[in-house]
């Protein structure tokens, strides 16, 4: 009572001197330049333009010179079309590793790259040309690829940047620059050095269309229908050698293919040495199949006898006998005067495709194959058009025939076929064998079959003469690494001898690689694994003229080819000082050691290689030819990120430079993400209309949206997005800019280094708010640690909207708004507000990269210390060392209690008993430890529960839980305030104030005056 008395005399004594205060002017009203609305599309351009006249990359390079590197490698993107969402996402993903790692404290520079050579903008030149084309020369033609290239980069530059991307743009790796051509010549190089490079026909996936090789990353499998053929081959060896019981009989060995086009190419017929076949009877002829299908093949073919009703009789089997029985027997071509000879492997399938080939994509495999029992366990053999083909075709001795020409028309030497396309051929075959007696029969067949990623049509096997890279030949001994020219000194890992010298083979040394890598999701080495292991031979070589050229000669006299790693070399200088087109300006002699002579036949007149090398092998190269080679990288790259089309593409590719050269993987971790679909889950195509242009989502909403909605989900799945998809995640910026405004917008008239408070003197509920604060950077640190986004966005989201939107923000508002500016009490919340603020403008800062810029300069200045220019330039907020756990879960404990008073007072209020929360007095009463726990805050639970009142009660012995009653709270409504109190009008200067408000006026005057 001696406060009241102390009160009520300085009331009387101010009364006589001033005016009392306007009570609406001494709310403490939020203020603050965040605006609610973001417009982002006009905001967001005025911050680059910011960011390129601070050189903020340049500042960030310059503010972690001294720190340790962490490399982010850049897979190119291929430089041809506009970006759309996959590749927006794909760099936003970079963006976020790249700036969060920064904000961990590491020197992480961006070096961008641009895929910029092959066949796709080949393509596109060639019809943007038309008939101009045919008389141009190559060089010019190479100078088309190049101008558009350029300008498509260009473009793409443009728009990565855009979406907030920081990077070295002005110096992106192009594999199309003269160092870069020269590098990649300089790795063919090395791999011939390590005696993994040969040429040799062998059997390559071949678009008749584009009239190229194509790589393994290059081909898609669709449905297809294929006629699908069984065919007899007469056994032209002695029967009896397989059976006695089959001597004299005119025997037939049935096989079954899906490309009748290849039978031409016939030259043999695989079994399995272990599986059971049987020699059946139709009418006077004898057939073999494998056991297992004689039911199936007697079925489809009609073959065995009938019963006076017409059903069929299973046929009689003369004989059964393993495979092995017929290895090295022959028969004679269906139709052709030649030997097909008999052969054993472990290839040959029961019910599968008889001509699967080598099925490299690990998601292919792993789906389940409905393909019903097919075929007859005597698999059709071509050495020249199927991979297992030309395996076994090698073992037993076999032509590698191919009779088909580049454009997939039969060369003349096929009989009665010559000259058709055969795709074409295909009916005409079927026919043609009808016509002979030698088809049993035919029916339409879907199986998915490879087709060429550009033109998208089917493609074939075909086997040509091209350049290889062999994964399973011993590998040279690693060069002297100061001798081999390069330059070294970026290079940083040290290898022990044991791996850098041992002579592995490819195959051998990715296998041991892959286990040293980290791969997230953690599947990654299993399919990286399963992709080594039936990896056939590499083909590099392609038929094209937009790329790097194999510097090969050829002896013009007797054709010896020259592939020798210091001529190569020399050439590779020449590039570096005017591009790969030197190949094709200069003379070979200009190219070649001066009087160079063919060591086979003394001659001097040499040929240039005519093929250039695959991309996949250019934009392997980068590591070598980026990381080596620029100061602020280094060797191996901490991280590569991208899709998972990229375990046949890039990251395979990457993995075998890197061994060639240093034996060793180019990449310490390598991440996954998966594919952009639409909402139900459906690939998106312009075509489909379920596409998502980013170009218009940045038009509309801001790059900053798709930024957190890249965040949003997890980018180790396939990422939906739609429309709706996108205004939730735009609902859930809006609720993260509403957060950090409360907060801006309470700092106001706070300098934190002038007014903070010290942590032992704070409010309890402000220390609680920051203690909940250290969990959360605790958890968004390590989630970025783990390039978890989606997890920082939801930790981060869930502390703005319940931790401190629903309960914190809540309970401060009263305190913040009418408690004098600097009273202590205030100040201790404000301490906490900025604190928050601050932390919360670097923690969304990788995500967020323009919010958090704009929170953090809208962050009260700090007069001691220099804010840093951009929150870009600071690193995240460490949490405090002990984190107060006895403080959190009192409070958890008290926010229970406080969800279950809120309940009611949400059925008091539609009871109509109340209006306001204010405007209720809660009773509450409760036994044992609830009981103590709220006697102890029994003051500030009013401020808890934001009524006007409480009373805490002890509940009867044996009654559990507490008791929640609400009334109408007694007194009038403070004006200032709103709360109620009995004692409005104590006090004769201010009579409609409460008790609370009385002081805090006088506070206020005094702060004033
Ligand atoms: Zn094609
Ligand atoms: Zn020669
Ligand atoms: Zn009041």
């Amino acid at each position: 009572m001696t406060l009241d008395l102390g009160l009520l005399t300085l009331d009387y004594l101010r009364m006589s001197t001033e005016t009392p205060l306007d009570l609406k002017k001494t709310i403490n009203l939020p203020k603050t330049a965040f605006s609610q609305k973001a417009n982002l599309a006009q905001s967001e351009v005025a911050r680059l333009k910011k960011w390129s006249e601070l050189r903020l990359y340049e500042m960030i390079r310059q503010d972690r010179s001294c720190a340790e590197k962490f490399v982010l490698h850049d897979g190119p993107p291929y430089a041809n079309a506009d970006i759309h969402l996959g590749t927006a996402m794909n760099k936003i993903l970079k963006d976020f590793i790249v700036k969060s790692r920064t904000m961990m404290g590491y020197d992480a520079p961006y070096v961008p790259g641009y895929d910029c050579h092959g066949l796709p903008i080949e393509l596109y030149v060639e019809r943007k040309l038309g008939p101009k084309k045919a008389n141009m020369p190559a060089v010019s033609f190479r100078r088309a690829c190049r101008e558009h290239a350029s300008e498509a980069l260009k473009r793409q530059t443009r728009d990565f940047q855009r979406l907030g991307i920081l990077g070295e743009w002005d110096n992106p790796y192009l594999t199309m620059s003269n160092h870069y051509e020269a590098e990649t010549a300089r790795l063919f190089g090395r791999f011939v050095e390590r005696g993994y490079v040969y040429k040799g026909a062998r059997p390559v996936y071949w678009c008749i269309h584009d009239q190229t090789a194509l790589a393994e990353a290059e081909v898609e499998y669709h449905q297809h229908t294929s006629p699908s053929v069984y065919v007899k081959f007469p056994l032209s060896s002695d029967p009896a050698l397989i059976d006695p019981a089959l001597a004299g009989r005119k025997v037939f060995v049935l096989i079954w293919t899906t490309t009748p086009w290849t039978l031409p190419a016939n030259l043999g017929i695989a079994v399995h040495p272990d599986f059971e076949y049987v020699a059946f009877e139709h009418g006077d002829e004898v057939y073999i199949v494998a056991s297992e299908l004689l039911e199936s093949v007697a079925a489809k073919c009609d073959l065995g006898e009938r019963e006076s009703s017409g059903d069929r009789v299973a046929p009689r089997v003369l004989a059964r006998f393993h495979g092995l029985k017929l290895e090295r027997l022959e028969c004679r071509h269906a139709w052709l005067d030649r030997a097909s000879l008999l052969m054993v492997g472990e290839h040959v399938t029961l019910g599968g495709e008889a001509d699967a080939e080598v099925e490299l994509d690990v998601r292919e495999a792993r789906e389940k194959r409905v393909t019903g029992k097919a075929g007859t366990g005597c698999v059709h053999t071509a050495p020249g058009h199927g991979h297992d083909d030309f395996v076994i075709g090698k073992r037993y001795g076999l032509e590698i025939y191919c009779p088909v020409d580049k454009s997939g028309h039969f060369t003349p030497d096929v009989a009665y076929f010559a000259g058709q396309s055969v795709f074409e051929a295909n009916s005409r075959i079927v026919e043609f064998m009808r016509d002979r007696g030698v088809l049993l029969f035919t029916e339409n067949y879907e199986h998915r079959y490879p087709h060429c990623w550009r033109c998208k049509n089917p493609v074939i096997f075909r086997a040509t003469p091209q350049w290889f890279i062999s994964m399973d030949r011993a590998g040279g001994p690693v060069v002297e690494r100061d001798e081999d020219g390069r330059d070294r000194t970026n290079f940083t890992e040290n290898f022990s001898d044991a791996t850098s010298t041992s002579p592995v083979s490819l195959r051998e040394a990715a296998l041991r690689e892959i286990e040293h890598v980290q791969w997230f999701p953690s599947w990654g080495g299993e399919r990286m694994r399963n992709m080594f292991k039936g990896r056939p031979d590499w083909c590099v070589s392609r038929q094209r003229v937009w790329g790097v050229s194999i510097p090969v000669f050829y002896c013009a006299k007797c054709n010896e080819a020259v592939a020798d790693p210091q001529i190569i070399n020399n050439v590779a200088d020449v590039f570096e000082l005017e591009s790969a087109d030197a190949w094709y300006t200069r003379e070979a002699r200009e190219l070649l050691p001066e009087g160079f002579k063919c060591k086979k036949c003394d001659a001097d007149e040499w040929i240039k290689e005519t093929d250039i090398l695959d991309v996949w092998f250019d934009s392997g190269a980068s590591s070598i030819a980026v990381l080596e080679h620029r100061p602020e990288l280094r060797w191996p790259a901490d991280v590569y990120i991208e899709g998972g089309d990229q375990f046949r593409g890039w990251f395979n590719s990457s993995l075998m430079v890197g061994l060639a050269v240093h034996c060793r993987a180019p990449f310490k971790t390598v991440l996954t993400h998966g594919w952009t679909v639409d909402a139900q889950g459906k690939a998106m195509h312009k075509s489909a209309g379920n596409a998502v242009p980013p170009d218009e989502v940045i038009r509309e909403s801001g790059a900053e949206i798709l930024r957190l909605w890249c965040a949003s989900s997890n980018y180790f799945d396939d990422m939906r997005c739609s429309a709706e998809i996108l205004q939730r995640v735009t609902d859930g910026y809006r609720k993260l800019r509403n957060t950090a405004r409360f907060a801006l917008g309470n700092l106001h008239g706070f300098d934190p280094a002038r007014d903070s408070v010290k942590k032992e003197d704070m409010q309890e509920i402000d220390r609680w708010a920051l203690a909940e604060l250290d969990a959360v950077i605790e958890e968004v640190r390590e989630a970025y640690k783990a390039y978890e986004f989606h997890t920082v966005y939801h930790t981060l989201y869930d502390f703005s909207t319940v931790t401190l939107s629903a309960r914190y923000f809540d309970i401060i508002k009263d305190r913040l708004y009418t408690f004098a500016s600097r009273n202590p009490a205030r100040r201790s919340t404000q301490t906490a507000l900025y604190r928050i603020a601050d932390s919360l403008a670097l923690m969304l800062a990788p995500i967020l990269a323009f919010t958090a810029d704009e929170i953090w300069e809208n962050l009260p200045a700090d007069e001691t210390q220099q804010r840093a220019a951009s929150v870009h330039l600071g690193t995240f907020p460490e949490a405090n060392q002990q984190t107060d756990t006895s403080l959190l879960s009192e409070w958890d404990r008290l926010f229970e209690i406080r969800e279950d008073v809120l309940r009611a007072l949400e059925e008091s209020r539609t009871a109509k008993l109340i209006g306001s929360s204010l405007e209720a007095r809660v009773e509450i009463s409760a036994a044992g430890g609830a009981y103590e726990l709220l006697e102890r805050y029994k003051n500030q639970l009013r401020y808890i529960f934001i009524v006007s009142q409480v009373d805490v009660l002890p509940s009867e012995e044996g009654a559990s839980g507490a008791v929640i009653k609400i009334h109408c709270a007694a007194g009038e409504k403070c004006e200032r305030c709103w709360n109620y109190s009995t004692r409005v009008g104590e006090s004769s200067r201010y009579p409609t104030v409460c008790e609370r408000c009385v002081p805090a006026l006088d506070e206020i005057e005094r702060e004033a005056g």
